[in-house]
């Protein structure tokens, strides 16, 4: 846990959030900022900072969070319709928050990324 990390202190909760599915490992919650009508953030409880610090180790961990990502597109009503997984890694990938987060986003037709 990182005293001053956002994503940590709400898998604590020490600040408020809007879960969608949680485990021993993994929780999900709603962005609040939501950039599609679905946004939902899926997070290792763990601190990982960013997908540059993930190990050999967390292959499970990750596969895990991508497959929550799918069970949730269903349980949310995207599946049908399509969906995004994005990872946004360090500067330039244009992370903020640096707790490991997969973005879920969906519910209308997103624009290209390239
Ligand atoms: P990123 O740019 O990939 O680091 O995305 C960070 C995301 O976290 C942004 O979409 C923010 O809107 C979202 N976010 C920041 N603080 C919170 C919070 N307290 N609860 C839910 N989402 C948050
Ligand atoms: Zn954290």
């Amino acid at each position: 846990m990182s005293e001053d990390c956002v994503f940590c202190r709400i898998v604590k909760g020490e600040l408020p959030s809007e879960t969608v599915y949680e485990d021993d490992d993994v929780l999900a919650f709603r962005d609040i900022n939501p950039q599609a009508p679905v946004h939902v953030l899926i997070i290792p409880k763990r601190h990982i900072p960013s997908l540059a610090d993930v190990g050999p180790d967390d292959t499970e961990l990750l596969g895990r969070m991508l497959q929550v990502a799918k069970t949730l597109a269903e349980k949310l009503d995207i599946a049908a319709s399509g969906y995004r997984v994005v990872v946004n890694c360090g500067r330039d990938g244009g992370q903020v928050v640096f707790h490991l987060h997969v973005h879920l986003l969906g519910g209308q037709l997103l624009g290209r990324l390239a």
